[in-house]
């Protein structure tokens, strides 16, 4: 039996279990289905179906390795594309390692440009022109570590903040998932976002990512010789203003004078860690920035990209512009690593665990050949590292490392 025929009885034997049950989406009749079908390595599109029953009846017989619907809502979802009928769509967000960069791809990440007279190959995140040849197309070996998903976490937590508190969506109204590979996928489902069309996304989305903000933006305008009151830096006490502001005392609380050396402030690093206590008072909290001599504007200015990088979120941008954009469906395996996507309450986001909370697979062994693995966990377990190494391993932690192209079945 081949490692794809032993993953895919897997998954035939996952969605033909009685206990598996797909959550339906909200509007269910009004969704594209799309599915990647496991044998035919096709995709198949515009779908819909009558009943959350339906869709798992064809679920079982296809048996695909992915499962998507639309976050859109159409009158006539089974149709072409021009002629489904676009009546609104939920707002969603990806955050996925893919777009962080993490400590940890540089160790597990590689790519390899696909044109074949090329072949330029390097680690980390996967560039978007290949640096040699100029193509946009590459293999790619990614890992989904404990670190990853930390930092996916991490721009999660900053994500929801900024929905709640500067959007005012309710905690009911956003949904958190786990995506089955390398991040979360955010939905918020509202009446208000529904009819939102990609250039109002596209002004979300710059929110988020703290794109053009008007405190920067003027600042860089300027004519350099403009006289300083002109320039005067102030932060009032909502939105990306408050954020600018609670971040500069995060990272000012615990700055070392190589931290403010990576920030650009070298000549005054100093006086800032001398001063860190008035400078907390009396600009942070009481807006006398130009209290403390040698800490100018252009200073604070400096201070509040750098922090603003750092409180933005890293969300895939083009997912939440693209208003036709399908997602995989909850409940349903990721066909790259054969963890589910699963939901999980906002409130539990600090806690939840993907590598437990996400195994399909929880009966059986498999004898696999690994090539090459670092150290993971999974159900609760440590593997690893293997190189070139038999090894018997429960199915789930097989299944991973066959979908993720690191080993292959032995029988
Ligand atoms: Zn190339
Ligand atoms: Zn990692």
């Amino acid at each position: 039996m081949s490692s794809r025929e032993f993953v895919y009885e897997k998954f035939c034997e996952f969605y033909n279990r009685s206990s598996t049950v797909i959550p339906s989406p909200v509007l269910f009749r009004q969704r594209e289905f799309a599915f990647l079908l496991f044998r035919e390595r096709v995709m198949v599109r515009h779908n819909s179906f009558a009943s959350p029953k339906a869709l798992a009846s064809f679920v079982k017989e296809r048996i695909p390795s992915d499962v998507y619907h639309s976050c859109a809502y159409y009158e006539n979802p089974a149709a072409e594309m021009e002629k489904k009928g676009w009546s609104g769509a939920d707002l969603v967000f990806d955050i996925d390692a893919d777009h962080i960069p993490t400590s940890c791809n540089k160790i597990h990440d590689e790519w390899t440009c696909s044109n074949a007279e090329c072949g330029f190959n390097g680690k980390g995140i996967t560039p978007e022109n290949c640096p040699i040849c100029g193509g946009v197309k590459f293999e790619t070996k990614t890992w989904p570590c404990d670190l990853c998903l930390d930092s996916a976490k991490a721009e999660t937590q900053k994500l929801v903040d900024m929905l709640e508190n500067d959007f005012g969506f309710s905690v009911k109204e956003i949904r958190t998932f786990f995506s089955g590979h390398r991040g979360y996928h955010i939905h918020v489902e509202n009446e208000a976002v529904r009819s939102l069309d990609s250039m109002a996304r596209k002004e979300i989305v710059d929110y988020v990512s703290g794109i053009g903000l008007a405190l920067f933006s003027k600042a860089k305008k300027d004519p350099p010789k403009l006289k300083p009151s002109a320039k005067a830096f102030s932060l009032s006490d909502y939105g990306w203003n408050r954020r600018v502001r609670l971040g500069m005392r995060k990272f000012l609380l615990g700055a070392s004078k190589e931290d403010l050396h990576n920030v650009g402030l070298k000549t005054n690093s100093d006086i800032i860690l001398r001063e860190k206590d008035a400078i907390l008072k009396r600009c942070l909290e009481g807006d006398y920035w130009k209290s403390i001599q040698g800490v100018s504007t252009g200073t604070w200015i400096k201070l509040a990209e750098y922090v603003k990088d750092l409180e933005s979120a890293k969300i895939d941008t083009v997912v939440t512009t693209d208003i036709h954009r399908l997602i995989r469906a909850d409940g349903t395996l990721h066909g790259k690593t054969g963890l589910l996507k699963v939901e999980f309450p906002v409130k539990d986001l600090d806690k939840f665990d993907a590598f437990t909370k996400a195994v399909a697979f929880k009966e059986g062994e498999a004898k696999v050949l690994v090539s090459d693995a670092p150290e993971f966990r999974l159900g609760g377990k440590t593997f690893g590292p293997y190189k070139q190494k038999q090894v018997l391993l429960p199915t789930a932690a097989a299944v991973l490392l066959i979908c993720k192209g690191r080993a292959e079945v032995l029988k």
